[in-house]
């Protein structure tokens, strides 16, 4: 506890005046003037002036106290020896806090009187210094303080709507946090002219509900964001209110800031995770020393088969892959941190549940992935599955090396096709060129045209199959499908194969049911079929061996089987043979080889008839089997379908010697074709172009006429619309020749007028019959 202050008391007096004792500091001066210096200096808690001693008027000290002193207000009693009437006692009480005493006054009388003014002026002293250290007490707050602080009046306009607020108050960070200067004693619109109007609607409320307001809000006006407090001063009708606020526009700015890049790597990492999951390439994040699936994009997932591992291990999720060495691969890059790449990796994956192990080929990358401070805490996989790339190549590589055979093939088809064609043509020429020197010797002229027309025969075989295999191969080829007999087939094909099998000395047997079996076939391409086969089996057995040709019904289809004793196939070749071009080993080394397209004839016609062949050997040395399989039509036994019906109808030619008209480009074609015309008995007459054909027709008048369609001038077909269209000509039996034969080419030429449709080279049999 601090000792009071002295309390001290003036007293002006030129006398000694006793006072009685008071526990104060007595100050006493002679004269007014020195009583006013000391009161200009000090503050007194009273003055007492005698007011005979002192030679100033009483009332002029009195009023100069009033104005002069420090304190103003200082008690003043004067002590007045006379009972004076000319005192001026009530002037001198409208100063205030006077007292006016006549001596004597008892001692006791003056001293509790002093003592009064001095407890009074204790009491005001301290009370004075309370108010003055809560005031300090409250300044320093309020200037300490970081947060701006300010009051203001509220200003309302005539509709009682806030307009504006007077600054009444301001604290020294008040310009800190606004950038406002000295705003004490103005307006808001004076310091901000452009303020926003919701700070007054917001202020103004505060100060007519007096409900106090916490918010954050932006003053774009000032540029800056406010974090305030404002609350109503005084009670209801009070339009003052208190702002503690702080300018927060730093933060503010940064958590915008934080927002927008928050915002940003928000969208970074959506992008990205679309990127992972839409990538073209499989990718999967593996986090930690286990490598535990963290992401997985869906190819991922395609190469995997949909599986639940995520959150797994490697181990536990791919536990197919832990004995391939992968995960080891993993363990490494994780520890070195370096990446590594796969190539035409093959990894095998059980990509279905309880499905087979599927092998795959990858190309990947494991890439290490690591923290700011280079860490490794996972790894990345990310590759393409070339799988189908890798099979498509090697499918690729397939086609290029068969592609390389088979050109290989084709060269050797030429060399030998060259070959096989100059073989008859050599004694073709020698025959003519005997012929020539035999002169009229008739025996030998005969045996030189049987080995001519042998010739000629194997020739016309060789470029019909080849015909055959282009016409099949560009889809020209046309089954003229009728109901057949196999027995009718069988036989046919045997005649025609009679000669080889003879010639080599080959026992053949035939074994075929005998009840009539019927076939929905083209008779002429599976008698080719069987002569085919029955003529290898003859070429690739040695003389005196066995062919054996047997047929029966298996189930639904005709099944027809030619053996032999011969040569065999080895077993390598037997998948190959039915291909084009294809010889076996050694097999043709002798004269009996071919061109190796009989067989893929033979495949190819009984598949359009819709069957199969097939064939087997047990190897070679050990014979071969040829087994043709075709869908059934119907078998009968009835004894209706007389298998030989039609033998009669190659009855014999009767001549009518009729008048013929032939015209062919190909001289030797032509002239040929006229020489066995008049052979056979007829007038004849050729020409070689259309336009001669169409004149010969009118000034020739055949009754037939044989038109190639391939002539310079007019082709074929003009030339038949011509004759047809020419009333004195049109009745002359038009045939056409050519070298093809499909159904369109039939139409085309039936279109143009022609009676008839024949394909080089001619069946002479057809010709005699059509004569007749
Ligand atoms: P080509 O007989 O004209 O060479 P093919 O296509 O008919 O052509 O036959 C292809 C090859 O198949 C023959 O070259 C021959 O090596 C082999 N071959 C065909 N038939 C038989 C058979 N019955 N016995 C042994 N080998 C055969």
């Amino acid at each position: 506890m601090t000792a009071p202050d002295p309390i001290d008391l003036l007293l002006v007096s030129a006398e000694s005046t006793n006072l009685p004792p008071l526990n104060v500091n007595i100050v006493q001066v002679c004269t007014c003037e020195s009583a006013l210096q000391k009161l200009l200096v000090t503050d007194f808690a009273i003055i007492i002036l005698d007011v005979l001693s002192v030679e100033l008027n009483a009332l002029v000290f009195a009023q100069w106290v009033r104005t002069k002193a420090r304190m103003p207000s200082t008690p003043i009693i004067f002590l007045d020896h006379l009972n004076n009437a000319d005192f001026p006692i009530e002037l001198i009480y409208e100063l205030g806090t006077v007292e006016y005493l006549t001596m004597p006054v008892p001692p006791v009388v003056l001293r509790a009187k002093i003592a009064v003014f001095i407890e009074l002026y204790r009491k005001t002293i301290e009370g004075e210094k309370k108010v003055r250290a809560s005031e300090d007490r409250f300044r320093t707050l309020f200037n300490s303080i970081d947060e701006a602080f300010c009051t203001i009046e509220m200003l309302f306009n005539e509709q009682g709507t806030p307009v504006d607020y007077l600054f009444l108050e301001a604290n020294s960070v008040f310009e800190k946090q606004t950038g406002l200067h000295a705003p004490v004693g103005k307006t808001a619109r004076e310091l901000v002219p452009n303020l926003e109007p919701h700070w007054f609607e917001m202020y103004g409320n505060v100060a007519l509900t007096g409900d106090p307001l916490r918010f954050v809000e932006e003053a774009p006006s000032m540029g800056r964001w406010f974090d305030v407090y404002a609350f109503r001063i005084g009670g209801e009708g009070s339009l003052i209110v208190a702002l503690l606020f702080k300018d927060i526009s730093a933060k503010k700015l940064a958590e915008l800031e934080r927002e927008s890049l928050l915002k940003q790597v928000q969208a970074a990492h959506t992008q990205m995770t679309d990127i992972f999951q839409k990538a073209p390439a499989f990718m999967c994040t593996l986090h930690g020393p286990q490598h535990i699936f963290k992401n997985v994009n869906e190819h991922y997932f395609q190469l995997i088969g949909m599986r639940d591992v995520i959150g797994k291990t490697v181990g536990e999720g791919l536990p197919e892959v832990i004995d391939q060495g992968y995960v080891q691969i993993l363990d490494e890059v994780y520890r070195s941190g370096k990446s590594f790449i796969g190539k035409d990796a093959h990894v095998k994956l059980q990509r279905q549940v309880d499905g087979p192990l599927e092998e795959r080929v990858l190309d990947f990358v494991y890439l290490p992935l690591k923290d700011a401070d280079e860490t490794v805490y996972g790894v990345l996989v990310h590759g393409i599955d070339i799988t189908e790339r890798k099979r498509a190549e090697d499918g690729l590589r397939r086609l290029a090396s068969e592609l390389s055979q088979s050109n290989q093939h084709k060269t050797e088809f030429l060399a030998i096709l060259a070959h096989e064609l100059r073989n008859p043509l050599a004694p073709v020429r020698n025959g003519l060129e005997v012929m020539r020197l035999m002169g009229d010797d008739a025996a030998a002229i005969g045996s030189v045209r049987e080995m001519m027309q042998r010739q000629v025969d194997q020739m016309v075989n060789l470029i019909d199959d080849l015909l055959d295999i282009a016409r099949i191969s560009s889809g020209k080829l046309e089954l003229k499908k009728e109901c057949v007999t196999l027995s009718k087939v069988v036989r046919t094909a045997i005649d025609s194969c009679m000669p080889v099998i003879h010639s080599s000395k080959h026992v053949l047997t035939v074994d075929i049911p005998e009840i009539p079996i019927l076939l929905d076939a083209d008779p002429t391409r599976l008698t080719q079929v069987l002569g085919n086969l029955l003529t290898n089996a003859a070429k690739y057995t040695p003389s005196g061996g066995h062919i054996c040709l047997s047929a029966g019904i298996v189930e639904n289809d005709i099944v027809i089987v030619v053996t032999d004793t011969g040569i065999g196939i080895p077993a390598e070749s037997l998948a190959s043979i039915f291909n084009m071009f294809t010889q076996v080993g050694n097999n043709n080394s002798d004269t009996t080889g071919g061109l190796g397209i009989g067989l893929s004839l033979v495949h190819r016609l009984v598949e359009l008839h819709g069957g199969t062949v097939a064939v087997q050997s047990e190897g070679p040395g050990k014979g071969s089997a040829f087994i043709i399989r075709l869908p059934l039509t119907i078998h009968s036994n009835s004894g209706l379908i007389n298998p030989d019906a039609d033998a009669a109808s190659t009855t014999a030619v009767q001549n009518h010697n009729l008048r013929i008209l032939v015209a062919d480009d190909n001289i030797d074609a032509a002239e040929s074709l006229v020489n066995l015309f008049q052979l056979l008995g007829h007038q004849t007459h050729a020409v070689y172009d259309g336009i001669e054909a169409y004149q010969a027709a009118q000034s020739f008048r055949p009754d037939i006429a044989f038109l190639d369609i391939g002539m310079p001038g007019m082709n074929g077909h003009e030339v038949a619309v011509a004759i047809k269209n020419n009333l004195d000509v049109a009745h002359i039996v038009l045939v056409a020749l050519t070298g093809w034969g499909t159904t369109l080419d039939r139409t085309e030429s039936k279109t143009a007028g022609f009676d008839h449709h024949m394909t080089k080279p001619m069946d002479i049999d057809i010709v005699k019959k059509l004569l007749s």
